[in-house]
Protein backbone atom coordinates (compact mmCIF):
# COMPACT_ATOMS: atom_id res chain seq x y z
CA UNK A 1 0.00 0.00 0.00
CA UNK A 2 1.94 3.31 -1.18
CA UNK A 3 1.08 6.51 0.90
CA UNK A 4 2.76 9.48 -0.58
CA UNK A 5 5.53 10.74 1.68
CA UNK A 6 6.57 7.27 2.70
CA UNK A 7 10.21 6.27 2.92
CA UNK A 8 11.29 2.82 3.47
CA UNK A 9 12.53 2.58 7.09
CA UNK A 10 15.83 0.38 5.50
CA UNK A 11 17.14 1.87 2.36
CA UNK A 12 15.37 5.13 2.79
CA UNK A 13 13.27 5.59 -1.10
CA UNK A 14 11.03 7.16 -1.30
CA UNK A 15 7.55 5.32 -1.85
CA UNK A 16 7.93 6.92 -6.09
CA UNK A 17 10.84 4.83 -5.92
CA UNK A 18 9.61 1.64 -5.15
CA UNK A 19 6.79 -0.82 -6.52
CA UNK A 20 5.49 -1.68 -3.07
CA UNK A 21 5.60 -0.07 0.66
CA UNK A 22 4.20 -2.56 3.88
CA UNK A 23 3.71 -0.42 6.46
CA UNK A 24 4.51 -1.98 9.88
CA UNK A 25 3.87 -0.43 13.54
CA UNK A 26 6.76 2.30 13.39
CA UNK A 27 8.13 1.93 10.01
CA UNK A 28 7.96 1.33 6.69
CA UNK A 29 9.36 -1.68 3.86
CA UNK A 30 10.41 -1.29 0.55
CA UNK A 31 9.58 -4.51 -1.95
CA UNK A 32 13.43 -4.49 -2.58
CA UNK A 33 14.19 -4.44 1.18
CA UNK A 34 11.64 -7.63 1.91
CA UNK A 35 12.86 -9.62 -0.69
CA UNK A 36 16.27 -8.96 0.65
CA UNK A 37 15.22 -9.62 4.14
CA UNK A 38 13.26 -12.94 3.18
CA UNK A 39 16.66 -14.13 1.37
CA UNK A 40 18.68 -13.62 5.14
CA UNK A 41 15.81 -15.39 6.95
CA UNK A 42 15.78 -17.96 4.35
CA UNK A 43 19.91 -18.78 4.29
CA UNK A 44 19.59 -18.20 8.40
CA UNK A 45 17.28 -20.98 9.16
CA UNK A 46 18.31 -23.07 6.58
CA UNK A 47 14.55 -23.57 5.52
CA UNK A 48 13.79 -22.90 1.98
CA UNK A 49 10.67 -23.50 0.09
CA UNK A 50 12.42 -23.33 -3.23
CA UNK A 51 14.16 -26.26 -4.94
CA UNK A 52 17.17 -27.12 -3.36
CA UNK A 53 19.99 -28.34 -5.41
CA UNK A 54 20.51 -31.94 -5.44
CA UNK A 55 24.21 -31.95 -4.57
CA UNK A 56 23.53 -30.21 -1.32
CA UNK A 57 21.33 -32.71 0.02
CA UNK A 58 21.64 -35.88 1.75
CA UNK A 59 20.70 -38.11 -1.52
CA UNK A 60 23.31 -35.66 -3.38
CA UNK A 61 26.06 -36.46 -0.97
CA UNK A 62 25.70 -40.07 -0.91
CA UNK A 63 25.85 -40.36 -4.73
CA UNK A 64 28.73 -39.02 -4.77
CA UNK A 65 30.27 -41.47 -2.18
CA UNK A 66 29.88 -44.90 -3.11
CA UNK A 67 25.86 -46.70 -4.06
CA UNK A 68 26.20 -49.73 -1.43
CA UNK A 69 25.74 -52.86 -3.64
CA UNK A 70 23.01 -55.34 -2.84
CA UNK A 71 25.88 -57.47 -1.16
CA UNK A 72 27.21 -55.01 1.25
CA UNK A 73 23.30 -53.88 2.11
CA UNK A 74 23.11 -57.90 2.90
CA UNK A 75 26.57 -58.28 4.69
CA UNK A 76 25.41 -55.15 7.11
CA UNK A 77 21.87 -56.57 7.59
CA UNK A 78 23.42 -59.51 8.44
CA UNK A 79 25.34 -58.11 11.52
CA UNK A 80 22.16 -57.51 13.22
CA UNK A 81 19.66 -60.24 12.14
CA UNK A 82 19.54 -63.55 12.44
CA UNK A 83 18.49 -65.86 9.58
CA UNK A 84 15.77 -64.05 7.24
CA UNK A 85 18.06 -64.85 3.94
CA UNK A 86 15.86 -64.24 1.54
CA UNK A 87 13.91 -61.45 2.70
CA UNK A 88 17.59 -59.27 3.57
CA UNK A 89 18.20 -60.19 -0.09
CA UNK A 90 14.70 -59.04 -1.43
CA UNK A 91 15.84 -55.74 0.29
CA UNK A 92 19.30 -55.25 -0.22
CA UNK A 93 18.44 -55.42 -4.19
CA UNK A 94 15.40 -53.09 -3.69
CA UNK A 95 17.07 -50.64 -1.78
CA UNK A 96 19.83 -50.79 -4.00
CA UNK A 97 17.36 -50.29 -7.11
CA UNK A 98 15.53 -47.51 -5.42
CA UNK A 99 18.98 -45.49 -5.53
CA UNK A 100 19.87 -46.55 -8.68
CA UNK A 101 16.25 -45.33 -9.97
CA UNK A 102 16.64 -41.88 -8.17
CA UNK A 103 19.74 -41.30 -9.89
CA UNK A 104 18.85 -42.74 -13.40
CA UNK A 105 15.93 -39.89 -13.71
CA UNK A 106 18.13 -37.08 -14.93
CA UNK A 107 19.05 -40.24 -17.81
CA UNK A 108 14.86 -40.69 -18.45
CA UNK A 109 14.33 -38.39 -20.81
CA UNK A 110 16.84 -39.66 -23.36
CA UNK A 111 15.86 -43.06 -22.66
CA UNK A 112 12.50 -43.13 -22.08
CA UNK A 113 12.80 -45.69 -20.03
CA UNK A 114 11.63 -45.34 -16.32
CA UNK A 115 12.00 -47.85 -13.96
CA UNK A 116 9.25 -47.87 -11.86
CA UNK A 117 9.71 -48.64 -8.07
CA UNK A 118 8.75 -51.80 -6.74
CA UNK A 119 7.39 -51.43 -3.07
CA UNK A 120 7.52 -54.68 -0.86
CA UNK A 121 5.27 -56.65 1.63
CA UNK A 122 6.85 -58.65 4.44
CA UNK A 123 4.81 -61.38 5.65
CA UNK A 124 6.01 -63.11 8.91
CA UNK A 125 4.50 -63.73 12.24
CA UNK A 126 5.28 -61.14 15.18
CA UNK A 127 8.72 -61.00 16.36
CA UNK A 128 10.50 -62.70 12.99
CA UNK A 129 11.92 -59.24 12.94
CA UNK A 130 10.64 -57.19 10.16
CA UNK A 131 11.11 -53.98 11.96
CA UNK A 132 14.76 -54.93 13.13
CA UNK A 133 15.15 -55.50 9.44
CA UNK A 134 13.14 -51.69 8.26
CA UNK A 135 15.22 -49.92 11.62
CA UNK A 136 18.48 -51.99 10.62
CA UNK A 137 18.11 -50.56 7.30
CA UNK A 138 17.45 -47.11 7.91
CA UNK A 139 20.74 -47.31 9.56
CA UNK A 140 22.77 -47.63 5.88
CA UNK A 141 20.78 -45.54 4.27
CA UNK A 142 21.33 -42.22 3.47
CA UNK A 143 17.51 -41.40 2.22
CA UNK A 144 14.86 -40.49 5.10
CA UNK A 145 14.01 -43.11 6.35
CA UNK A 146 10.66 -43.96 8.72
CA UNK A 147 8.31 -46.37 10.56
CA UNK A 148 4.42 -45.54 10.47
CA UNK A 149 1.70 -48.20 12.03
CA UNK A 150 -1.26 -48.84 9.54
CA UNK A 151 -2.88 -49.61 12.76
CA UNK A 152 -3.55 -45.65 13.79
CA UNK A 153 -5.11 -44.81 10.22
CA UNK A 154 -8.69 -44.22 9.54
CA UNK A 155 -9.91 -42.87 6.33
CA UNK A 156 -10.30 -39.45 6.36
CA UNK A 157 -13.32 -37.48 7.90
CA UNK A 158 -13.07 -40.39 10.81
CA UNK A 159 -11.32 -40.18 14.18
CA UNK A 160 -7.80 -41.09 14.00
CA UNK A 161 -4.81 -40.55 11.83
CA UNK A 162 -5.21 -39.82 7.86
CA UNK A 163 -3.31 -41.34 5.56
CA UNK A 164 -1.22 -38.47 5.07
CA UNK A 165 -0.18 -38.64 8.57
CA UNK A 166 2.37 -41.06 7.55
CA UNK A 167 4.02 -38.60 5.09
CA UNK A 168 4.53 -36.08 7.93
CA UNK A 169 6.86 -37.95 9.72
CA UNK A 170 9.03 -38.41 6.84
CA UNK A 171 8.92 -34.79 6.16
CA UNK A 172 9.66 -34.86 9.94
CA UNK A 173 12.57 -36.41 9.09
CA UNK A 174 13.94 -34.94 6.08
CA UNK A 175 13.86 -32.00 8.09
CA UNK A 176 11.04 -30.29 6.38
CA UNK A 177 12.30 -30.27 2.78
CA UNK A 178 9.91 -31.88 0.26
CA UNK A 179 12.94 -32.42 -2.64
CA UNK A 180 14.45 -35.01 0.04
CA UNK A 181 10.75 -36.49 1.72
CA UNK A 182 10.09 -37.37 -1.87
CA UNK A 183 13.04 -39.43 -2.23
CA UNK A 184 12.60 -41.55 0.69
CA UNK A 185 11.39 -44.64 1.89
CA UNK A 186 8.55 -45.72 4.50
CA UNK A 187 8.53 -49.18 6.48
CA UNK A 188 4.38 -49.50 7.25
CA UNK A 189 3.86 -51.80 9.69
CA UNK A 190 0.53 -54.37 10.93
CA UNK A 191 -0.56 -54.01 7.19
CA UNK A 192 -2.69 -56.78 8.03
CA UNK A 193 -4.96 -54.63 10.41
CA UNK A 194 -6.33 -53.15 7.56
CA UNK A 195 -7.92 -55.95 5.80
CA UNK A 196 -11.26 -55.52 4.44
CA UNK A 197 -13.57 -56.71 7.42
CA UNK A 198 -15.35 -59.77 5.42
CA UNK A 199 -18.59 -59.32 3.16
CA UNK A 200 -20.82 -58.76 5.31
CA UNK A 201 -19.59 -55.52 7.39
CA UNK A 202 -21.32 -53.04 5.23
CA UNK A 203 -23.95 -51.84 7.60
CA UNK A 204 -21.01 -50.18 9.29
CA UNK A 205 -18.86 -48.30 7.34
CA UNK A 206 -15.15 -49.83 7.56
CA UNK A 207 -13.33 -46.99 7.88
CA UNK A 208 -10.44 -48.85 9.39
CA UNK A 209 -10.25 -51.36 6.72
CA UNK A 210 -10.73 -50.90 2.71
CA UNK A 211 -11.57 -46.64 3.01
CA UNK A 212 -7.96 -46.57 4.45
CA UNK A 213 -6.84 -48.82 1.99
CA UNK A 214 -8.33 -46.79 -0.85
CA UNK A 215 -6.11 -43.66 0.90
CA UNK A 216 -2.79 -45.71 0.93
CA UNK A 217 -3.25 -46.84 -2.64
CA UNK A 218 -2.81 -43.15 -4.04
CA UNK A 219 -0.10 -42.90 -1.74
CA UNK A 220 1.69 -45.73 -3.68
CA UNK A 221 0.97 -45.22 -6.97
CA UNK A 222 1.96 -41.67 -6.29
CA UNK A 223 0.12 -38.62 -6.45
CA UNK A 224 0.82 -34.89 -4.57
CA UNK A 225 -0.26 -34.96 -1.58
CA UNK A 226 -1.12 -32.10 0.93
CA UNK A 227 0.89 -32.82 4.08
CA UNK A 228 0.23 -30.91 7.53
CA UNK A 229 4.35 -30.12 8.81
CA UNK A 230 2.82 -31.37 12.05
CA UNK A 231 1.10 -34.58 11.95
CA UNK A 232 -1.71 -35.58 12.84
CA UNK A 233 -5.62 -34.73 11.68
CA UNK A 234 -6.27 -31.46 8.89
CA UNK A 235 -8.03 -28.97 9.90
CA UNK A 236 -8.68 -26.15 7.81
CA UNK A 237 -6.33 -23.03 9.27
CA UNK A 238 -3.18 -25.73 8.53
CA UNK A 239 -0.69 -24.56 6.06
CA UNK A 240 0.06 -27.73 3.84
CA UNK A 241 3.41 -28.49 2.20
CA UNK A 242 2.94 -30.52 -1.06
CA UNK A 243 4.79 -33.63 -1.84
CA UNK A 244 5.03 -36.02 -4.52
CA UNK A 245 4.84 -39.76 -3.47
CA UNK A 246 5.90 -41.03 -6.87
CA UNK A 247 9.48 -42.41 -5.33
CA UNK A 248 8.71 -42.59 -2.02
CA UNK A 249 9.59 -46.53 -1.78
CA UNK A 250 7.18 -48.42 0.77
CA UNK A 251 8.14 -51.42 2.53
CA UNK A 252 5.33 -52.97 4.16
CA UNK A 253 4.84 -55.63 6.90
CA UNK A 254 2.31 -57.65 8.62
CA UNK A 255 1.69 -60.79 10.48
CA UNK A 256 -1.23 -62.01 8.42
CA UNK A 257 -2.11 -64.11 11.06
CA UNK A 258 -4.05 -67.28 9.65
CA UNK A 259 -2.74 -66.77 6.25
CA UNK A 260 -1.57 -70.33 6.60
CA UNK A 261 -5.41 -71.66 5.98
CA UNK A 262 -5.79 -69.40 2.87
CA UNK A 263 -3.07 -70.53 1.19
CA UNK A 264 -3.52 -74.44 2.08
CA UNK A 265 -6.90 -74.32 0.64
CA UNK A 266 -5.32 -72.61 -2.17
CA UNK A 267 -2.17 -75.19 -2.52
CA UNK A 268 -4.73 -78.13 -1.65
CA UNK A 269 -6.55 -77.44 -4.64
CA UNK A 270 -3.76 -77.12 -6.95
CA UNK A 271 -1.98 -80.57 -5.70
CA UNK A 272 -5.59 -82.28 -5.93
CA UNK A 273 -6.04 -81.05 -9.77
CA UNK A 274 -2.91 -81.91 -10.75
CA UNK A 275 -2.66 -85.28 -8.43
CA UNK A 276 -6.27 -87.10 -7.42
CA UNK A 277 -6.19 -87.96 -4.04
CA UNK A 278 -2.71 -86.89 -3.00
CA UNK A 279 -3.03 -86.04 0.77
CA UNK A 280 0.83 -84.65 0.72
CA UNK A 281 0.95 -82.40 3.84
CA UNK A 282 3.14 -79.17 3.83
CA UNK A 283 4.43 -77.38 6.59
CA UNK A 284 3.18 -74.24 7.97
CA UNK A 285 6.44 -72.46 7.68
CA UNK A 286 6.85 -74.08 3.87
CA UNK A 287 3.10 -73.26 3.43
CA UNK A 288 4.02 -69.44 4.38
CA UNK A 289 6.80 -68.68 1.87
CA UNK A 290 3.91 -70.25 -1.28
CA UNK A 291 2.37 -66.81 0.13
CA UNK A 292 0.86 -65.30 -3.41
CA UNK A 293 -1.49 -62.27 -4.62
CA UNK A 294 -4.84 -64.14 -4.51
CA UNK A 295 -4.52 -65.48 -0.75
CA UNK A 296 -3.54 -61.76 0.01
CA UNK A 297 -6.80 -61.13 -1.83
CA UNK A 298 -8.74 -63.78 0.16
CA UNK A 299 -7.22 -62.13 3.55
CA UNK A 300 -8.95 -58.66 2.63
CA UNK A 301 -6.16 -56.70 0.76
CA UNK A 302 -7.79 -54.92 -2.23
CA UNK A 303 -6.45 -56.37 -5.10
CA UNK A 304 -5.25 -52.34 -6.96
CA UNK A 305 -3.16 -52.14 -3.54
CA UNK A 306 -1.53 -56.09 -4.24
CA UNK A 307 -0.58 -55.17 -7.22
CA UNK A 308 1.06 -51.88 -5.83
CA UNK A 309 2.88 -54.53 -4.24
CA UNK A 310 4.98 -56.55 -6.42
CA UNK A 311 7.52 -58.02 -3.88
CA UNK A 312 5.96 -60.27 -1.77
CA UNK A 313 8.44 -62.30 0.80
CA UNK A 314 7.28 -64.25 3.67
CA UNK A 315 10.28 -63.94 6.48
CA UNK A 316 10.91 -67.27 8.35
CA UNK A 317 9.46 -68.89 11.43
CA UNK A 318 12.10 -68.61 14.16
CA UNK A 319 13.46 -72.22 15.05
CA UNK A 320 15.27 -73.07 18.28
CA UNK A 321 19.32 -72.72 16.74
CA UNK A 322 18.10 -69.09 15.50
CA UNK A 323 16.60 -67.85 18.71
CA UNK A 324 19.91 -69.10 20.42
CA UNK A 325 22.00 -67.38 17.61
CA UNK A 326 19.62 -64.06 17.71
CA UNK A 327 21.12 -64.17 21.86
CA UNK A 328 24.62 -64.30 21.02
CA UNK A 329 25.55 -63.38 17.56
CA UNK A 330 23.91 -59.97 16.25
CA UNK A 331 26.48 -57.00 16.99
CA UNK A 332 23.90 -55.58 20.09
CA UNK A 333 22.71 -58.91 20.66
CA UNK A 334 20.85 -59.21 24.16
CA UNK A 335 23.81 -61.58 25.94
CA UNK A 336 26.36 -58.93 24.93
CA UNK A 337 24.40 -56.23 26.33
CA UNK A 338 24.24 -58.08 29.59
CA UNK A 339 27.16 -58.33 29.59
CA UNK A 340 28.69 -54.38 29.20
CA UNK A 341 25.43 -53.42 31.47
CA UNK A 342 27.29 -55.68 34.28
CA UNK A 343 30.50 -54.74 33.68
CA UNK A 344 29.72 -51.28 34.23
CA UNK A 345 29.29 -52.42 37.79
CA UNK A 346 32.86 -54.88 38.15
CA UNK A 347 31.35 -57.86 37.12
CA UNK A 348 32.06 -60.24 34.31
CA UNK A 349 29.20 -62.33 33.76
CA UNK A 350 29.10 -65.38 31.58
CA UNK A 351 26.65 -67.48 30.48
CA UNK A 352 26.69 -71.79 30.70
CA UNK A 353 25.84 -73.01 27.21
CA UNK A 354 23.11 -75.25 28.89
CA UNK A 355 21.96 -71.96 30.45
CA UNK A 356 21.01 -70.36 26.65
CA UNK A 357 19.69 -73.19 25.68
CA UNK A 358 17.51 -73.40 28.90
CA UNK A 359 16.73 -69.63 27.81
CA UNK A 360 15.97 -70.78 24.23
CA UNK A 361 13.83 -73.68 25.33
CA UNK A 362 11.07 -71.49 27.62
CA UNK A 363 10.72 -68.94 24.44
CA UNK A 364 10.55 -71.85 22.10
CA UNK A 365 7.98 -73.87 23.74
CA UNK A 366 5.92 -70.68 25.49
CA UNK A 367 6.22 -69.33 21.52
CA UNK A 368 7.35 -66.12 23.04
CA UNK A 369 9.66 -65.95 19.72
CA UNK A 370 12.48 -63.40 20.03
CA UNK A 371 10.70 -60.89 21.64
CA UNK A 372 10.21 -63.01 24.56
CA UNK A 373 14.30 -63.27 24.67
CA UNK A 374 14.61 -60.67 26.73
CA UNK A 375 11.90 -61.29 29.63
CA UNK A 376 13.39 -64.23 30.37
CA UNK A 377 16.85 -63.15 30.84
CA UNK A 378 15.22 -60.19 32.68
CA UNK A 379 13.41 -62.38 34.99
CA UNK A 380 16.30 -64.79 35.77
CA UNK A 381 18.71 -61.60 36.28
CA UNK A 382 16.91 -59.47 38.66
CA UNK A 383 17.70 -60.96 41.52
CA UNK A 384 21.39 -60.05 40.48
CA UNK A 385 20.72 -56.83 39.08
CA UNK A 386 18.78 -55.78 42.54
CA UNK A 387 22.01 -56.52 44.36
CA UNK A 388 25.47 -56.42 42.53
CA UNK A 389 25.71 -52.38 42.16
CA UNK A 390 26.42 -52.54 45.95
CA UNK A 391 29.15 -55.49 45.78
CA UNK A 392 32.26 -53.68 45.76
CA UNK A 393 35.21 -54.51 43.70
CA UNK A 394 35.87 -56.56 40.63
CA UNK A 395 34.08 -60.31 40.56
CA UNK A 396 32.87 -63.71 38.22
CA UNK A 397 29.16 -64.27 37.56
CA UNK A 398 28.35 -67.21 35.55
CA UNK A 399 24.95 -68.29 34.82
CA UNK A 400 24.71 -71.73 34.92
CA UNK A 401 21.53 -73.92 34.07
CA UNK A 402 20.67 -74.79 37.55
CA UNK A 403 20.75 -70.81 38.71
CA UNK A 404 18.58 -70.04 35.30
CA UNK A 405 16.13 -73.02 36.14
CA UNK A 406 15.87 -71.98 39.83
CA UNK A 407 15.53 -68.07 39.23
CA UNK A 408 12.50 -68.42 36.36
CA UNK A 409 10.79 -71.02 38.19
CA UNK A 410 10.77 -68.86 41.82
CA UNK A 411 9.67 -65.56 40.04
CA UNK A 412 7.14 -68.30 37.59
CA UNK A 413 5.74 -69.25 40.62
CA UNK A 414 5.51 -66.11 42.13
CA UNK A 415 3.30 -64.51 39.24
CA UNK A 416 1.18 -67.13 39.23
CA UNK A 417 0.90 -67.13 43.50
CA UNK A 418 0.18 -63.24 43.37
P1 LIG B 1 8.31 -57.95 14.14
O1 LIG B 1 8.41 -56.57 13.57
O2 LIG B 1 8.48 -59.01 13.09
O3 LIG B 1 7.10 -58.18 14.98
P2 LIG B 1 10.68 -57.21 15.59
O4 LIG B 1 11.59 -56.87 14.47
O5 LIG B 1 10.07 -56.07 16.33
O6 LIG B 1 9.53 -58.19 15.11
O7 LIG B 1 11.47 -58.17 16.60
C1 LIG B 1 11.34 -58.08 17.98
C2 LIG B 1 12.70 -58.22 18.64
O8 LIG B 1 13.16 -59.57 18.45
C3 LIG B 1 13.77 -57.34 18.01
O9 LIG B 1 14.00 -56.19 18.74
C4 LIG B 1 15.01 -58.19 18.02
O10 LIG B 1 15.74 -58.00 19.21
C5 LIG B 1 14.52 -59.61 18.05
N1 LIG B 1 14.61 -60.28 16.74
C6 LIG B 1 13.56 -60.75 16.03
N2 LIG B 1 13.97 -61.37 14.92
C7 LIG B 1 15.30 -61.29 14.91
C8 LIG B 1 16.31 -61.75 14.02
N3 LIG B 1 16.00 -62.42 12.90
N4 LIG B 1 17.60 -61.48 14.31
C9 LIG B 1 17.93 -60.81 15.44
N5 LIG B 1 17.03 -60.37 16.34
C10 LIG B 1 15.73 -60.60 16.09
Amino acid sequence: MKTKGQRCSFCGRNNSETLMMISGLEGHICDQCADQAHKIAEKELNFSTQSIPLENTILGKSTKKKLPKPLEIKAFLDQYVIGQDQAKKILSVAVYNHYKRLDSRKLVIENDIEIEKSNILLIGETGTGKTLLAKTLARILDVPFCIADATVLTEAGYVGDDVESILSRLLQVANYKPELAERGIIYLDEMDKISRKGDNASITRDVSGEGVQQGLLKILEGTIANVAPEGGRKHPDQKYIKLDTTNILFICGGAFDGIEKIISRRVQKQVLGFKRGSNKEISDKKLLSLVSPPDLRSYGIIPELIGRLPIITALDELDRPTLKSILSDPKNAILKQYHYLFSLDGVDIEFEDAAIDFIVEIAFEHKLGARGLRGICETILQDFMYTIPDHKGKSNLLITKTIAEEKWNRLENQKFAS
